[in-house]
């Protein structure tokens, strides 16, 4: 049996793959995690996508118990400010659309002519998130449906699997900092063996496969099948095997961060349940609200920006409350490994790849990897095709999320600096360029996403085509000669349940106080 896992690297990657691990193979597999006591984790990586909940369910976690210990919070939608214009924002929801005679809500927004926001009018999470509320009641009961439409019923299965047929209305930030402890506790006291260690040297044998890996104190350790979750080194597959990095950067630019944790005070200043990505002059700065601080940092291009620049405007954008934080600056490396699965090595996390955080996809790159791995485990031999099939699946979701990316500085209208004016002439992947030409008629249905791509929505493209304000989108010319009388009945029932909502949810802060 090849059931020896060694995984190198004690970040979010690593303790997540190593509590999956466990909690889906239990005893049958043997793991080590070996993560330096001196090479620090990346530090940044609160906000998640709404997949993650199958994660947390996955090992059986409540939300009550992990949530308070890692000052966890509700993340409901990206908020973007300031792509289009100075002073706009727009809500990209984890809310399904719903349709009317088989045309999406949006469309029929379009046909109104429309006057008012689109994610106001065709989502109540927009409201819902403006107020500042909680999506559960003080109770712990969710919203009704649809809004959670199906959500028990997809427990259990794959994020692939379900993909497509529904969102659930929430994911969360918290502190990855806190979750990776909580996340040792929970691996190591099902087994999991932890060493903190330096690896110095990647052993090959004379097939070029990973014998063993040389550690400051702990010998030699050998394994069946070794997990690169070394970060952006990539030690192990990148480094020790030469497996190629394909670069994004020619379609994405951002290649720096700038970040700081910021405390503050929630109960003066209160949670908005979403993650804000304020646009800037070369890039875009994160806000993440969580319990006791909030997470930001500046998303930027380096050829457009120093790392100088970007820390002042960081600094001035949040104020004095920052004062004293420590800035932490990052380069990224933007793209993924050609293959993340080489010889009897897979690499998760940083190391395998990743793009810029707009739209919090590094965890959920993360969680896709283990789901496929837990699939295609080699368990008893090492056959090509299964690490054949996880490779090709986690490169589609990773060039699926580049495309999405492309589109948000596409589909911006802001053209004020070079940096905004360049997203307008640089070259953009192939299969969306074509694809827009077809979302300029008729907006992204599952034809024209899910054949390339099945990781979002088509309402996730939707909200970026109409939010941003760059790219002129039409309704469906057969929505004239339908009935429009069941679109307004729709428009009209989220106007109450949105009213209804408002007017009970409680607001973000109390209830992860009572959490607490
Ligand atoms: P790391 O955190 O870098 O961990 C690497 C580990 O490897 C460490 O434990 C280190 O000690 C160990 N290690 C390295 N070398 C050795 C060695 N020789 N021997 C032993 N151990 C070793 N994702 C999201 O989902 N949402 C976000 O909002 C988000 N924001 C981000 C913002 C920025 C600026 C960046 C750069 C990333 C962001 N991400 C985000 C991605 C997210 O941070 C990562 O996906 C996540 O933290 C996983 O990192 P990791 O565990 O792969 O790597």
């Amino acid at each position: 049996m090849l059931d020896r896992v060694v995984i190198v690297g004690g970040g979010t990657a690593g303790w997540m793959t190593a509590s999956y691990l466990k909690a889906a193979f239990e005893d049958r597999v043997d793991i080590t995690l070996v993560e330096s006591g001196n090479i620090s984790t990346v530090g940044v990586g609160e906000a998640t996508f709404s997949d993650i909940r199958h994660f947390f369910e996955f090992l059986g976690l409540k939300e009550k118990d992990w949530m308070p210990a890692c000052n966890a919070t509700y993340k409901l939608a990206v908020r973007f400010e300031d792509w289009r214009e100075p002073g706009h924002y727009f809500y990209h929801p984890f809310e399904q659309m719903r349709s009317v005679n088989g045309f999406p809500l949006t469309d029929w927004w379009l046909k109104q002519g429309p006057t008012s926001r689109f994610d106001k009018d065709c989502f109540v999470m927009a409201s819902v998130i403006d107020a500042g509320l909680s999506p559960r009641h003080l109770d712990g009961a969710l919203i009704d449906q649809p809004f959670d439409e199906g959500a028990d019923e997809m427990q259990g299965l794959t994020m692939s699997e379900h993909q497509g047929k529904t969102q659930f209305p929430y994911a969360y930030q918290f502190e990855a900092a806190l979750l990776a402890k909580y996340l040792t506790q929970y691996a190591t006291d099902r087994g999991v063996k932890r060493i903190v260690d330096d690896v110095q040297d990647v052993r090959l044998d004379d097939r070029g496969w990973i014998s063993g890996l040389r550690t400051a104190e702990h010998g030699e350790l050998t394994g069946d099948l070794f997990i690169d979750c070394t970060g952006f080194r990539g030690l192990l597959l990148n480094k020790a095997l030469e497996e190629p990095f394909i670069s994004y950067q020619d379609t994405l630019p951002n290649d720096s961060a700038v970040a700081l944790q910021v405390p503050m005070d929630m109960a003066k200043r209160g949670v908005l349940p979403c993650t804000t990505a304020t646009a800037q002059d070369a890039g875009w700065i994160w806000t993440i609200p969580l319990m006791g601080r909030v997470g930001t940092g500046y998303v930027y291009a380096k050829d457009y920006l120093s790392p100088e620049e970007a820390e002042r405007t960081l600094r001035a954008f949040v104020g004095p409350a920052a004062a004293d934080v420590e800035a932490n600056h990052i380069r990224m490396r933007i793209g993924r490994s050609r293959n993340s699965w080489s010889r009897n090595c897979v690499a998760v996390g940083l190391a395998s790849g990743f793009v810029e955080p707009l739209e919090s996809t590094g965890i959920f790159f993360i969680h896709h990897a283990i789901e496929q791995l837990v699939k295609y485990f080699p368990a008893q031999d090492w056959n090509p095709v299964r690490r054949d099939l996880y490779n090709r699946a986690v490169a589609h979701v990773m060039d699926g999320v580049r495309e999405f990316l492309v589109l948000h500085y596409v589909a911006a209208k802001r053209t004020d600096t070079q940096y905004w004016r360049d997203t307008k002439t640089r070259k953009i992947p192939d299969s969306l360029a074509e694809r827009l030409e077809l979302w300029k008629a008729q907006l992204p249905d599952s034809e024209t996403v899910f054949p390339y791509y099945h990781g979002l929505p088509p309402y996730s493209y939707m909200s970026v085509l109409l939010g941003m304000g760059g790219i002129e989108v039409a309704h469906s010319p057969a929505l004239d000669l339908s009935d429009g009388a069941a679109a307004e009945r729709e428009f009209a029932q989220i106007r109450e349940k949105t009213e209804r909502l408002v007017a009970t949810l409680p607001k973000a802060y109390d209830y992860f106080a009572r959490m607490r």
